[in-house]
This record gives structure tokens, C-alpha cells and sequence, in this order.
């Protein structure tokens, strides 16, 4: 391996001295999971009881059967002994299947609680959130992760508890019978117990190590294998490091996987060993007492018996000890998602947006992204630690106020912080000081379900789901009739194209599906914002990238979706600048000018600097770029 694909294995894997080991909090937490299934727990733990106890009886009915043998008893005991032992046997089974029908239901369950609450929790994460999380990072959290937490608890469940009891009421039992010989034989106790610790924290430490890695993977999967990360890989990437990079991380995991599993074995053998050695103890010394007649010989046989099962919950508790060790970590893994909070959430009393048209204001907004630390999990983001640095301070004291159904547009160099702005109305960040209000209220007053109905946003890339045309613009309005969706195609004169389909509304666009071009794209997103009807517009230049017949027919469309609205448009094209009822100017995150097309031409400032070079002298638009790897 050389030393690039070391490093980035490296980087990959937070050091483990960093993480805790699953604590106390853990458990707590696991607990409160719990809590919906208490009834089936009970029940689980009572059927374990049954389970013990008939686990003790046959040993006990097997002494009296050698004891009967011994002093020649009646054949008729024999045969009724046998067959008890045959019953218990079949009740054994039969409680067997129950309890695990009751783990079954209890694990599964939980797995549903978890995966529901991940997927709830990331979904209310705040956009700062995935811009920095790998999302193969995080779709293993809602797979891997959340299967090896549902098996901490089954294992904890159906090993630990059941067993437990067996051990304690076999240990009673055998106590009476000879609590000399039992004392001896678990002599050789501490042999397990000692070792077994040690050896979960190493398995934990590997597990832990297995699973950034898997999730290494995947993001590396999730993200070279959409066509635009896979076209640039072919384009610029190196293949061969790429491979390099994933074979090293997959044979890391082989080898995590031998060294567990040697583990395991070396442990599972030591274990059977010494029960083994412990059984010729029972019968040596149990022999010898027989023999000189101070115990019987149907107790050395019950002992014996005993023993086996005495050591039999044993190894699977030092057993269940270590997988329930492991296990954990990932149950943390998930929890750790969960205990992320939210940056914005709505306040307890928040309001509706008033009715009516709708004013804007940004009232001395000072705002700088948040830092990472903040938004995200180090672990989600294949870094060690995260960077705790406050955010540069992007915008500095912007204030600006658009009546209802004025259209502001906003221009300046590329960077100077005209898309923050447009992401601070629908509330996608929150200020750092000042407030950016709609109709009047701060957005932070208001429900995010109000802010979303009231702001409609354009962006550059139009993103589109994989899905049918139709799904893709009832998102914006559920309850919307077909005739709705047509009237909204025409006026964003997309309705031509969309009949002229095979699937018609059913076409299946997106990453994978039908390849609308850019405008295209852009028109359907502005029929989405048509459906929406939103009362306030952001238009994110959103006719940047279109030729000038395509940018003709965006114009047209969004000629309806401004008609009437208040709207904000950072804006590239001289045709809506000149539109607009006001100008604002920004350059490194403050207004800099602002007034009419003709006003601030005659300033001759920065507006009539930007408009002689950016919208007269400046290169023809790009013709649509082919799309890439269709
Ligand atoms: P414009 O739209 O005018 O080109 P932006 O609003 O996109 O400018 O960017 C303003 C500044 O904020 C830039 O310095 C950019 O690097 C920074 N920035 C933009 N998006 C983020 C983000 N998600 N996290 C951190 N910084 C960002």
C-alpha cells in the first residue's frame, strides 16, 4: 500500500482514544427505547425462569435415575423418570420457539423505532447539516448501524437474561448437592471472567474501526457512482488510485474480520477447554467421595450433568458480553445521530405568516455560516475533529425593505454574498444579529410550514427527483388536480414538450430518468413555484446558464411567476435588472449602492461599472452544455 491510500485510511478513521466506551448513558438510552415493549420484556423474562428451572430438573431426575439403578430399584420409576425427562425435553423446545418469536418481535421492533427516528431526525437537520455530511456516511448510520444496535439489545436479551437464571438457580441447586465440589470446580471461574473484559474492548475497538471503514466505502460508492462523480473520475480522476484506495480499505475490513473472528474462537475454545477440565474434576473427586460412600452416585452424575450447564450459560454470558460490547458501539453510532440538534427548529409559539401581500425586509443582518462543530458529526464527515471556527461573518449589516409586489434585484461580483441572502428569507440559516422579516415578523417567529408556503425559491441547478414529472411538481402542491398541473405547465410554456412525451405527466425525469436540458429544468422548476403559488419569489440566477433562445422561454415563464409577487432576483441579465423596481448592489457582503437602473447608471458607480462590463461588453452566454454521461 503506498503512502497515500495509508493516509487516507488514516484520516478515514477517528482515532479511538477519542471515542468513549459505551457508558451508562448509553444504557439509559437504550432502556427508554425499550420502554414501548415492557410488556413483551416481562413476559420474555418469566418464560426464561420456566426456562431455567426445567433446564435444572433433568440433571436432578437423571441422579435419582442412577440412584434407582444403583439400589436396584423398581423398573416401573425408571420408566415414569424417562418419562418426565421426555416431557421436559418437548417443554423445553416449545418454550424455546416461544421466547424466540418474543426477541424477535422486541429486536425488529426496535429497529423500526430507530430507522423511523434517524430518518425523522436527519430530515429536520438544517441544509448547513448536509452540506458537510457525506451522505454514504450517513446512509450507513441508517443501515449498518442501526442492525447492529437492534442486535445489542437481542443479544442482551436472549443472552444475558435467560441466562442468568439458569446460572444462579444452577449454582443453588449444585450448592446443595455438594457445596465442596462446586466450590471447586468454579475455581476455575475467574479464568473466564477476567479475560472476557479485555477482550470486548478489543473486539469494540475493531468493530468501531470496521465500521468507519464500511462507511468509507460506501460514500466512496455512493459518491463515484452517480453519473456526475463517475463522468469526473473518467474525465480527471485517477482510476487506478481510486481502486487503490478502496481495495485498501477493503482489506482492512478483511483483516478486521479474521482478527474477530480468531478472537472470538480463541476465546469460545479457552472457554469449552476449561469447562472440559472442570467435568474431569467433578467426576474425580465426586468418584472418590462415592466410592468411600459420603455421596451418592446419582449426585456425581446430577453434578456432572449441572456442570455442563452451569458452564454452558457462562460462555454464552462471556459470549454475549463481548458481541453485547460491540454492539453498543453501534447503537452510540445511531444515538449520536439522534443527540444532534437541529439549529433551527420552529419556536413553541409560532406564528402564520399574515394574509395579504407580503413585504420583505432584511433589517441590519449581519451573518456568517455556522461552524462545522455545530451542524455535524466528525464522524460523519471523515475528520478527525471538527473545525470549531466561528464562520467568517459573510454579510455586514445589510438592510434593504421590498414593498409588496416590487421586484428587487440584487447584483454584484461572484462570492460578494448574493445567494446567502437569498437563503436567509426561506429561513434555510438563521442571522447572526438583526432579523430578516416577512410581512413585518421575524422568519424565526414563524412556522417553517408558513415560511415554505410563502417563499418560493428558484435555484441555478433546479434539482429534480427521481421521480414522475407530475410527482415532481404536486411537492410543491399535494392536493393539485391535473388541470392544475397542465395550466402550470403551459404558463411556464413547458406544456408543448411535456404532451409531446411517451409517459406524458407519468415521464420519469431526474439524475437517472428522461434528461430534461437546463431550461428546460428550470422551467419545470418554475411550474413547480406556479403551483406553489408562493407570495414571495427568490430567483437564484436562475437564467445564468441558458442560451438565449432557452433563456427567451425562461424569461417568458418567469414573466407569470413574478406577475404580482415580491421578488427578489439575483440577477446576471440585463433584462431583469432593468425590470426591477430597485437595484441593490453588494460586494463582500455589503450593499454598496442602490436605486433604479437609470439612477444608478447616472451615479456612475459600481452598477454602471458592473452594467458596462457584465451586461454590454460581456462574453455571449455559453450555448447549453451537452448533458454529461446521459
Ligand atoms: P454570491 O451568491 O454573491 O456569489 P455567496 O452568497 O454564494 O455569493 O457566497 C458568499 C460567501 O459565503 C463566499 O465567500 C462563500 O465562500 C461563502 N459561502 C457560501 N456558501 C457557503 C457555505 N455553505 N458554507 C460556508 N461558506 C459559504
Amino acid at each position: 500500500m503506498d503512502v497515500s491510500t495509508w493516509s487516507a485510511l488514516r484520516t478515514a478513521t477517528t482515532d479511538p482514544g477519542t471515542r468513549r466506551a459505551p457508558t451508562r448513558v448509553t444504557a439509559r438510552r437504550i432502556a427508554e427505547f425499550a420502554r414501548p415493549h415492557h410488556r413483551r420484556l416481562a413476559l420474555f423474562v418469566l418464560l426464561s425462569i420456566v426456562g431455567a428451572v426445567l433446564a435444572v430438573a433433568t440433571p436432578l431426575l437423571a441422579g435419582r435415575v442412577v440412584d434407582t439403578i444403583v439400589g436396584h430399584g423398581p423398573v416401573g420409576v425408571v420408566g415414569g423418570l424417562a418419562v418426565l425427562i421426555a416431557a421436559i425435553a418437548i417443554a423445553e423446545a416449545a418454550l424455546g420457539l416461544v421466547t424466540r418469536k418474543l426477541s424477535a418481535t422486541i429486536g425488529e421492533g426496535l429497529i423500526l423505532q430507530l430507522r423511523t427516528a434517524v430518518f425523522d431526525h436527519v430530515q429536520r437537520m438544517p441544509v448547513a447539516f448536509f452540506t458537510r455530511t457525506r451522505t454514504g456516511a450517513l446512509v450507513s448510520r441508517l443501515n449498518n448501524d442501526v442492525l447492529g444496535a437492534q442486535r445489542a439489545f437481542s443479544d442482551t436479551l436472549s443472552g444475558v437474561v435467560g441466562n442468568v437464571v439458569t446460572l444462579a438457580l444452577t449454582l443453588v441447586v449444585m450448592l446443595q448437592i455438594s457445596w465442596q465440589i462446586t466450590l471447586l470446580a468454579l475455581v476455575l471461574l475467574p479464568v473466564f471472567v477476567l479475560p472476557a473484559r479485555r477482550m470486548g474492548r478489543r473486539l469494540a475497538r475493531l468493530q468501531r474501526e470496521g465500521a468507519d471503514h464500511n462507511a468509507a466505502m460506501t460514500t466512496q460508492m455512493t459518491e463515484r457512482f452517480s453519473a456526475p462523480g463517475a463522468t469526473l473520475v473518467k474525465l480527471f480522476g485517477r482510476p487506478a488510485d481510486e481502486s487503490a484506495e478502496f481495495a485498501a480499505r477493503a482489506r482492512r475490513v478483511r483483516d478486521i474480520g479474521v482478527r474477530t473472528a480468531m478472537v472470538q474462537w480463541v476465546f469460545v475454545t479457552a472457554l469449552t477447554l476449561v469447562s472440559a477440565l472442570a467435568l474431569a474434576l467433578v467426576y474425580g473427586l465426586g468418584g472418590t467421595l462415592a466410592l468411600v460412600g459420603s455421596l451418592e452416585a446419582g449426585a456425581v452424575v446430577s453434578l456432572g450433568m449441572l456442570l455442563t450447564r452451569l458452564y454452558a450459560p457462562l460462555t454464552a454470558l462471556a459470549g454475549a458480553r463481548v458481541e453485547v460490547m460491540s454492539a453498543l458501539v453501534s447503537f452510540e453510532r445511531v444515538i449520536e445521530v439522534l443527540d444532534l440538534q437541529p439549529l433551527i427548529v420552529d419556536a413553541p409559539d409560532a406564528r402564520e405568516v399574515p394574509d395579504g401581500p407580503v413585504s420583505v425586509e432584511f433589517d441590519h443582518v449581519r451573518f456568517g455560516y455556522p461552524a462545522a462543530s455545530k451542524v455535524s458529526l466528525a464522524s460523519l464527515e471523515d475528520v478527525a475533529t471538527l473545525d470549531t471556527r466561528g464562520g467568517v461573518e459573510v454579510l455586514h449589516d445589510v438592510s434593504f425593505r421590498a414593498e409588496p409586489g416590487q421586484l428587487i434585484a440584487v447584483v454584484g461580483s461572484s462570492g460578494a454574498g448574493k445567494s446567502t441572502m437569498g437563503s436567509l428569507l426561506p429561513r434555510l440559516y438563521d442571522v447572526d444579529s438583526g432579523a430578516v422579516r416577512l410581512a413585518g415578523v421575524d422568519v424565526r417567529e414563524l412556522s417553517s410550514d408558513s415560511v415554505r408556503a410563502t417563499v418560493g425559491v428558484v435555484t441555478q441547478d433546479g434539482h429534480l427527483f427521481h421521480d414522475t414529472i407530475r410527482a415532481n411538481l404536486l411537492l410543491a402542491a399535494p392536493d393539485a388536480t391535473d388541470t392544475q398541473v397542465w395550466e402550470a405547465l403551459r404558463r411556464a410554456r413547458l406544456e408543448g414538450l411535456v404532451a409531446a412525451l411517451p409517459d406524458g405527466l407519468d415521464t420519469v425525469v431526474g439524475e437517472r430518468g428522461y434528461r430534461l436540458s437546463g431550461g428546460e429544468r428550470q422551467r419545470l422548476t418554475i411550474a413547480r413555484l406556479l403551483l406553489a403559488r408562493p407570495r414571495v419569489v427568490v430567483l437564484d440566477e436562475a437564467t445564468a446558464h441558458l442560451d438565449s433562445t432557452s433563456e427567451a422561454q425562461v424569461q417568458e415563464a418567469l414573466g407569470e411567476a413574478l406577475a404580482g409577487r415580491t421578488a427578489i432576483v439575483i440577477a446576471h441579465r440585463l433584462s431583469t435588472v432593468r425590470a426591477a423596481d430597485r437595484i441593490l448592489v453588494v460586494e463582500e457582503g455589503r450593499i454598496v449602492e442602490s436605486g433604479t437602473h437609470d439612477e444608478l447608471l447616472a451615479a456612475g458607480g459600481r452598477y454602471a461599472d458592473l452594467h458596462r462590463t457584465q451586461f454590454t461588453e460581456g462574453p455571449e452566454p455559453d450555448p447549453e452544455p451537452e448533458p454529461a454521461a446521459a
